[in-house]
This record gives structure tokens, sequence and C-alpha cells, in this order.
């Protein structure tokens, strides 16, 4: 077990060793770590539900009524009715004939991909910049990963004819918004192309989930493309606050995924907890489109207010915010110093970006306010400018 120790000493010297912080309060705005309260910018926690007083309550109703553990695999004994309510909630909140709930957006994409193309005569065609669920849930289907560049709809097109005559099913799975950027597929030429060519489409919309399309109800209400796109894969994890997954599509496919998707089939129900928070999120978003709203203008106030300052923030077309600073070693000097500033906003480098593009990639929520955006950026510049990084 040497190669353990070695492997992670390597890692650190080439500065690709991740230290974790340890938060010592709920999620918000502000964030206790080390006994300091630090301004938290990079939470997936959109619209600041993680601890919304609204989704405490009724998981404390619901824990009195149901407990907390389903006790088993839903098709043994682990369906309760609380999974029930919610996945015909979030079926009818993103406007899908059906929903299936599993443990979280990673099993989502495991539950699906490899359900939908098995065989080694089906293809599956995968966004270059997928993210690393996806890329794990094309491994457990014995088909051949057929990738095209990154959003790239000519090369799309072109790998799509080569493969025209492969004797299986075809797939194409693309994330809805890709993380590390911000930017969003191309979906309605996306599903032009599937539809032309016979391919399931698979969309994961971790990040567009609460974030995108009317009130929050996710990329394909963004583009108006309902019923065009097979199936809506997503997560729980991000703008509702809480933990979980979905796949959302029609009636049949829900069964299909039901009788056959092994993370259903093999993992235990979600728990009642992630559950009742869960059904709260979605009623506070069903309510209003308030928190949706706030979240857009802290993403346009902050980007405009970092790249005002020279600062490189990407195409991103969402509220993620990079900020691109090249190599790993100004990147992870740079989350430091804000640290040390009273802001907590992570480096990421590679593998989680390519090579010389690490970055800090702000997350902002509707939690936060004007005043702490402005901290922010007064910070962000204040150390870009002892760093001479700033153009
Ligand atoms: N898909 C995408 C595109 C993601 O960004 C993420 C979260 N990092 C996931 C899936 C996994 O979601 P979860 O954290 O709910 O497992």
């Amino acid at each position: 077990m040497q190669f353990l120790a070695e492997e992670l000493e390597a890692m650190k010297q080439g500065g690709l060793y991740g230290t974790i912080r340890t938060l010592e309060s709920p999620q918000g705005a502000w964030v206790t770590i080390e006994g300091r309260k630090v301004l938290n910018l990079c939470s997936n926690n959109y619209l600041g539900l993680c601890n919304h007083p609204r989704v405490v309550a009724k998981t404390k109703e619901y824990v009195d009524r149901f407990g907390v553990g389903p006790g088993a695999v839903r098709t043994i004994a682990g369906t309760m009715s609380p999974h029930l309510e919610l996945e015909r909630k979030l079926a009818a909140f993103k406007g899908a004939e059906a929903a299936i709930l599993v443990q979280s957006g990673f099993c989502a994409n495991l539950a699906t991909i490899p359900t939908l193309a098995p065989a080694a005569e089906d293809r599956i065609f995968s966004d270059a910049l997928n993210h690393a669920s996806i890329i794990d849930a094309c491994k457990l289907s014995k088909a051949p990963v057929v990738r095209y560049a990154h959003s790239d709809m000519d090369d799309l097109k072109a790998k799509l004819e080569e493969h025209r005559d492969a004797p299986g099913r075809k797939l194409l799975v693309t994330d809805g918004v890709f993380s590390m950027d911000g930017d969003v597929a191309r979906l309605p030429e996306i599903v032009e192309l599937c539809e032309a060519h016979g391919v399931i489409l698979v969309v994961d919309d971790a990040h567009g989930e609460g974030v995108l399309g009317r009130g929050g109800r996710g990329i394909v209400d963004h583009f108006g493309l309902h019923g065009r796109v097979d199936v809506e894969v997503g997560t729980l994890s991000k703008a509702f606050g809480v933990m979980g997954g979905i796949a959302a599509g029609s009636a049949v496919l829900v069964d299909y995924l039901r009788q056959k998707a092994r993370p259903n089939l093999f993992s235990s129900a979600l728990t009642i907890p992630d559950v009742a928070a869960n059904l709260a999120a979605v009623e506070i978003l069903e309510e209003s489109d308030e928190l949706v709203t706030r979240l857009w203008d802290n993403g346009r106030f902050l980007k405009k207010e970092l790249s005002a300052l020279g600062f490189d923030t990407g195409h991103s077309e969402t509220p993620i915010t990079p900020v691109i600073l090249g190599e790993a070693s100004d990147a992870k000097t740079f989350s430091a110093k804000l640290f040390e500033a009273g802001i907590f906003a992570t480096a990421i480098v590679f593998p989680t970006v390519p090579r010389g593009t690490a970055r800090i990639r702000v997350m902002v929520s509707a939690a936060h306010s004007r005043e702490d955006l402005r901290f922010a950026v007064d910070t962000f510049a204040s150390v870009g400018r002892e760093m001479g990084l700033l153009r």
C-alpha cells in the first residue's frame, strides 16, 4: 500500500492535493469556519434553501410522522407515501408526466444512462465537458462512448452521421448547465439532431433545477421543449438545498426505470428528512419566483463588477461566475488570501478543470445581500492587485 502515500505526496508537490475546510454552522450566505464568520461564495445553495425555516419545519413535522429511515430499497419495502408525494410534485413542477426519485444526482445518472443504453451494439454520444457522474455512468454500459467537442454542433452532427448504421439504441447525454463555466447546452439544436437521428436524449439539469426556466422549472422549461427531451436528470442538492436525484419524463420511461434502474433496485430509498425538506423546497418555488429572480440579479451584479475590475469571468450564461486565474498555484494562493480576508471561495484546479484554467468559481446565492457582494468585489480587487493578477 506504499503507493497511496507516494501518490498523495506527488499530489501535494504538484499543488493538486485538496484541503477540505469544515463548516461549523448551517449553510448560508455566511458560515463559520475555524471559529470565524466568513462570506460563503462556493456552495451550490443557489436559493438559500439549505437552512430555510419552512424547510426545517416541514422536516421536523415529517420526522415526527414517519421517522427517519426508509428501511429498505424502494422495491422491497422502502417506498413510503412521502416518496410518491415528492415524485408527483416534482413531475408537476417540471411539466413532465412522471418522475422517479433516487438518492442523489450522481445516482440519477447511474440510474438512467446504462439502463437505457446498456449493450455493446448501442452508442452513447457525450459532450466532452460532461460531469464526472455522467462519465462514470457511461462506463457502466457496454456501449462505446462517442465524445463530441464541447457544444460543437458540427462535430456532433458528423459523429451522429458516422454512427448512423450502428445496430443498437443511440443515446445522447449532455449537462444542461456546464458546472465549471456556467454555459448552457444548445438544447434546441440538440433536440433537432436527436429527433432527426432517432437518438434518446438525456439532459443532466443539475445546475438548471431551480435556476433556469420559469420560477426555476429547469432547462426544458427555459427553452420551451416540453415533451421533446426524453429524460431530464436532476439533483435536489443544489438549488433545492437538500439531497436527492430525479429522472423525469414520460410515464412509461419512469415505469421502466422503476423496474430496471440499479440504484432503485439495489440501494435504499432516500431518507424521510431529505424527502420532507424537498417537499417544502418545491412548495416555496411553486408559490413565488422571488428567490430565483434575486439569484439572477445577484449573479449579474457580481459578474459585471468582477469583469469591470479586469478579471477573466469566462463566458457564463448563468449565475455561476468563474474567475479564471490560470495556474493552480495562483488559484490556491488567491483562495487562501480571500480566506484571510473573510471569504470562503475554494480554488478549482485540474482534474476538475483543464490544466492552465485553474479558477475560483464564485457561486452566488439569493441569500447574499448587495452589501455581501460589494464586500466580495472589494476583497477580490485587493487580492487581485496584491498578486498582480489584474489586467
Ligand atoms: N451532475 C452534475 C452536472 C453536477 O454538477 C453534479 C454535482 N456536482 C451532479 C450531477 C451530482 O449531483 P449530486 O451532488 O446530487 O450527487
